[in-house]
């Protein structure tokens, strides 16, 4: 193998940036060369793409999004979108393919392969957190610390006030963030789209809480499960208790990569050179147990991430 190219697809998230530097000279350090592709699957049709060299990721790895942007393709969903992408791996001498995206991406990794079987390596990049086969994906660890900050920021005024906070975070259909951040962040109940909720008891709690003194109550709503609007309206209807609804949005998704995720992204992305070039052909990493491993690819969208009911547990426990 002498040239491979890598991409960033789907959502951006923090420390994708750390796993394209770590592509790109891990593969050099090897004697490949690498092309960088601009737009996710995007630029893959339309030859957007280019040469890196070590210089091409100085200063990159404390930034957060990623300098090879990214984007939505749904001309790479279509046979004909992915017959222009092939014919830029011919044209540009591209041997195999790093892809570092959600697991939308890793789906489109998966059928390229299947079609024109180019060797492909899929590395989770996502601040939801919701790819099966890996404890953790790149984003996820800044995700949960900027909504640790809010929550914090919401908690000074929320005791200053009296009043019950509603903060509605992404996820789409998971509740990772939700409950991590939930549990890390002290929040009085966590509602996640995995699992039932009945309003009825979270405003029982409110009132238990409340009634031995507490000054604020914060609830964390993963967009996937409801709108933290109409939480807020329902809860403030059935006990006239005042609610303000914050939705942190896009933020959760910028700023600088904390240590953790630099530190996963610099080593699923060495990890995936490494594959490419043993002759793994179809594969994504994960982080298990601490380790730095291999599945198959279609490990990373045939099967939901299951929630993790011992947080999920501990969160209602520790905020009785
Ligand atoms: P995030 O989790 O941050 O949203 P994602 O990778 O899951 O990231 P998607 O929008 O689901 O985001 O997928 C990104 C891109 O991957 C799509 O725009 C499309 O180009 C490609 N893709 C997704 N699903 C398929 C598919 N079934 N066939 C071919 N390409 C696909």
């Amino acid at each position: 193998m002498q040239r491979i190219a890598v991409l960033t697809s789907g959502g951006d998230s923090p420390g994708m940036n750390a796993a394209i530097r770590a592509v790109v000279r891990k593969a050099i350090y090897h004697g490949l060369e690498v092309i960088g592709i601009q737009r996710g699957f995007s630029g893959f049709i339309e030859a957007d793409m280019g040469p890196l060299n070590l210089s091409s990721v100085a200063d990159i790895i404390h930034r957060g999004g990623t300098m090879l942007r990214t984007a939505r393709s749904e001309e790479f969903k279509s046979i004909k979108g992915r017959a222009k992408a092939y014919a830029n791996v011919e044209r540009f001498g591209i041997q195999g393919l790093v892809v570092i995206g959600g697991d939308g991406s890793l789906k489109g990794a998966d059928i390229f392969h299947r079609e024109y079987q180019l060797p492909v390596i899929g590395v989770p990049g996502t601040i939801d957190n919701d790819i099966a086969g890996t404890d953790f994906s790149i984003g996820f660890d800044t995700a949960i610390n900027t909504v640790v900050e809010a929550i914090n920021k919401i908690r000074d005024t929320a005791t200053s006030h009296e009043r019950t906070f509603i903060l509605e975070v992404m996820g789409r259909e998971c509740g990772y963030i939700a409950l991590m951040a939930g549990l890390a962040g002290g929040a009085e109940s966590i509602l996640i789209p995995e699992l039932d909720f009945s309003i009825d008891e979270i405003c029982e709690k409110l009132y238990r809480g409340y009634k031995r003194g507490k000054l604020h109550s914060i609830i964390i709503v993963a967009e996937g499960a409801a709108s933290g609007l109409e939480i807020g309206r329902q809860i403030r209807d059935r006990t006239g208790l005042e609610t303000k609804v914050t939705i942190l949005g896009h933020l959760q998704r910028g700023g600088t990569p904390t240590a953790f995720d630099r530190i996963l992204a610099s080593r699923m992305g060495a990890k995936a050179v490494e594959l490419l070039m043993s002759g793994y052909h179809k594969h994504m990493v994960g982080m298990v147990d601490g380790r730095i491993v291999a599945h198959p690819l279609e490990a990373a969208f045939q099967e939901a991430k299951p929630v993790d009911l011992e947080i999920y547990n501990l969160a209602g426990v520790l905020s009785i």
